[in-house]
């Protein structure tokens, strides 16, 4: 409780509850994570201000990226039950931990990995068909389909399509590719 004369500004409250938190031993991982060097903190927490998510579901994401649910790792080492078993509950191979979960896990990386891998990429080409006046109507995310090539006066849009390139290259059919026909470079 704050007496009148004591009600701190909103940056001072911000303040206080980011050293309680970076302070907490178990927790404070993502805040360090973020403050690192190399890491663009504004870009990295646009999803607080911008998806318009529930409060409930980023706390939720919050959890998951300070590594503080119910893994089995989690279980076994933070909440110290000595007799759980850490092997992860898919592939059996590796402790459960959420980098496993979310990175590493031979089970998930042909599946859940994939269609995430694919879902961002879709989302990344509506938002490139949309910039580029490739296509008109705007639909919601999950229920846009990316055309193949898409063609306008000025750009190209290629999903998922092998290009030709003059050298030998392994790897050529990305995802996306988009050229600006004008002055022919590609972003
Ligand atoms: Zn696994």
């Amino acid at each position: 409780m704050y007496y009148l004369n004591e009600i701190p500004t909103d940056e001072e409250y911000n303040n206080n509850v980011k050293r309680r938190w970076t302070q907490k031993s178990l927790h404070g991982r993502h805040p360090y994570d973020l403050s690192q060097q190399y890491v663009d903190t504004e870009a990295s927490n646009k999803w607080l201000t911008k998806a318009d998510l529930f409060a409930e579901t980023v706390g939720f994401f919050t959890a998951i990226q300070d590594q503080v649910i119910l893994t089995r790792n989690y279980k076994k080492y933070i909440l110290k039950q000595p007799d759980t078993d850490e092997l992860c509950r898919r592939c059996g191979k590796d402790s459960e931990t959420i980098q496993h979960i979310t990175a590493a896990c031979e089970q998930l990386a042909p599946t859940e990995h994939v269609k995430r891998h694919y879902g961002l990429a879709k989302t990344i080409h509506q938002k490139l068909s949309e910039a580029a006046e490739l296509i008109e109507e705007k639909s919601p995310y999950y229920k846009y389909t990316p055309t193949n090539v898409m063609e306008n006066e000025n750009f190209k849009l290629y999903w998922n399509r092998s290009i030709l390139t003059d050298k030998t290259i392994h790897f050529i059919r990305p995802d996306i590719s988009f050229m600006n026909k004008k002055t022919k470079a590609p972003f």
